[in-house]
């Protein structure tokens, strides 16, 4: 094949009449009319002087336009490197700079503070709004909707993803076309998509869950996508009965079933709900049960590998747990210090080796010697534990891990103690610094809608659960836990936040 992803994602489609996105207002986009634009951008992009494994910066909202610059670089053999649309300028320029790209695409509104920052690194810099307008989509319709796909090979780079940043620095992570397409293709089956699904897309497209998981299932099985610029209730729960299939981040269940809208019947013709990005409070799993007698399947992955794990389309969705290892991926648990395995049921460290698994951080030759290694395993920096039936459950990350007085203390053991307390609706357990033990124990709670937890009742019970050195030193109650756009809890800005709680 000339060129793996674009032919098995996007070429197979050429000329169709099928419906691809449905997009606010009742307007709908066929797979013909999106890879002619896509052909257009090809050409703009070869135009601009790009040549094949060239990096093309994006940071735009989510829009047709936006997944039509991901198949046009796909089409002339570019790099993919698409930007969380949150980041400032600033944020923006080490993203640039880290990775060379030639071209960055951003919003007008973002022109004049990014000009400078392209300029320094020698990047074109062209404009493409989220309803499609644009310097760079005036500029490419004068190209011919037709391009004549460029070769690349598999082991070619397709994407470089960079990681969220939860634990630190964000890392680019370069993604070869068969890393992409291996996924798409074991989800695809796992998840029995068919070109009948009709996917409700309500998550961002910078991030691998709304990019690569989402979006390339529906483009390998010619399915079609309710294409919501973000998660919305009101969008949601009115496109909800167009669909058969959703997938989201823990806070997409959770608002959900906050609203009293979303009943059993308008969930009951949904063929299936995934979750995954963020852990599922195994509370939310059971509510979503009861509700609509759906059980949500969560699965496990991240940037560098795309996904990992899933709980069974057939067979026992496990609530707390991220399923099973995916076809081809071969996953273990060992030990921090040693690598050696572990055995069945201890924590550890979490390490994959598969064709999902990615090919390094770019321009990082030190940090992906440290993850990624000579066999081919990666270390994930999350720990995690196999039971006795093979379910795989994430504990937490390496990074989050607390030692108070030489003693490893696993976060999600009092996490979820804590959840099943009165008055609490969800809870983080931190290590910040300790004069004596090193790291003490910090719990965050959040209570539920106009309840008021009663600290020293909570501090009571949990103490006849817990061993003394894993028992919080202090508790405390906010408003809501710092979350990221994909939901994931900031345990770092926490830590930040109660620093000085013991010193
Ligand atoms: P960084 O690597 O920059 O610190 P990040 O790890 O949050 O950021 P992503 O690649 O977006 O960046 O997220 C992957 C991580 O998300 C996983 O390593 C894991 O910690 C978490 N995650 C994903 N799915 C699940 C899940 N189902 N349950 C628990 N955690 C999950
Ligand atoms: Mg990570």
């Amino acid at each position: 094949m000339a060129n793996p992803l674009f032919d098995t994602l996007f070429g197979q489609h050429i000329g169709s009449d099928a419906v691809f996105l449905h997009l606010p207002g009742n307007e709908t986009l066929t797979y013909g009319r999106f890879l002619q634009m896509t052909a257009q951008y090809a050409g703009l992009l070869t135009d601009f002087g790009l040549a094949p494994g060239d990096r093309v910066a994006v940071q735009i909202e989510k829009s047709p336009q936006s997944l039509a610059v991901y198949a046009a670089c796909a089409q002339a053999g570019l790099v993919f490197l698409p930007l969380n649309t949150a980041y400032t300028a600033d944020e923006v320029a080490y993203f640039i700079e880290n990775s060379g790209a030639g071209v960055v695409l951003a919003d007008d509104a973002k022109r004049d503070a990014l000009a400078p920052i392209a300029e320094r690194c020698n990047a074109r810099l062209e404009t493409l709004n989220a309803d499609g307008s644009g310097s760079f989509s005036d500029k490419a319709a004068a190209f011919p909707d037709t391009f004549e796909t460029v070769p690349r090979d598999e082991d070619d780079l397709a994407a470089f993803l960079y990681t969220s940043g939860t634990t630190g620095r964000s890392k680019g992570a370069m993604l070869s076309q068969a890393n992409l397409l291996s996924n798409a293709q074991v989800l695809l089956k796992e998840w029995r998509f068919t070109s009948e699904d009709v996917l409700l897309h309500a998550l961002p497209i910078f991030h691998t869950h709304g990019l690569f998981v989402a979006t390339n299932i529906i483009l390998l099985c010619g399915g079609q996508m309710i294409f919501l610029p973000k998660f919305d209730l009101d969008q949601v729960i009115e496109a909800l009965p167009r669909a058969t299939t959703m997938m989201g981040v823990p806070t997409f269940y959770t608002r959900l079933l906050g609203d009293a809208r979303f009943t059993k019947d308008l969930a009951q013709h949904m063929r299936l709900f995934v979750s995954g990005s963020a852990p599922l409070l195994a509370e939310t799993h059971i509510q979503f049960e009861a509700r609509t007698g759906h059980r949500i399947l969560e699965r496990y992955g991240m940037t560098e590998t795309n996904m990992n794990t899933s709980n069974p389309y057939d067979g026992e969705r496990r609530a707390g747990t991220v399923g099973f290892p995916l076809p081809g991926v071969e996953l273990k648990i060992t030990d921090s210090k040693t690598g050696e395995t572990l055995k069945q049921g201890e924590i550890g460290e979490i390490e994959v080796r598969g064709p999902n698994v990615f090919q390094g951080y770019w321009q990082m030759p030190e940090k992906t010697a440290e993850e990624l290694r000579p066999d081919g395993f990666f270390i994930t920096g999350d720990l995690g534990q196999i039971d006795a039936d093979g379910y795989v459950s994430i504990v937490g990350r390496n990074k989050d891990l607390i030692i108070s007085g030489g003693y490893n203390i696993y976060p999600k053991e009092i996490e979820l103690l804590l959840d099943e307390q009165d008055g609490v609706l969800e809870s983080a357990v931190i290590g910040v610094p300790h004069p004596d033990f090193g790291e003490s124990v910090v719990g965050i709670l959040v209570a539920l809608p106009d309840q008021d937890p009663d600290l020293e009742a909570i501090r009571k019970n949990i103490g006849s659960s817990l061993a003394r050195f894993k028992r919080p030193q202090k508790l405390v109650v906010l408003p809501e836990l710092p979350r990221n756009t994909m939901g994931k809890v900031q345990k770092k800005a926490l830590r930040d936040m109660f620093a000085s709680t013991f010193t």
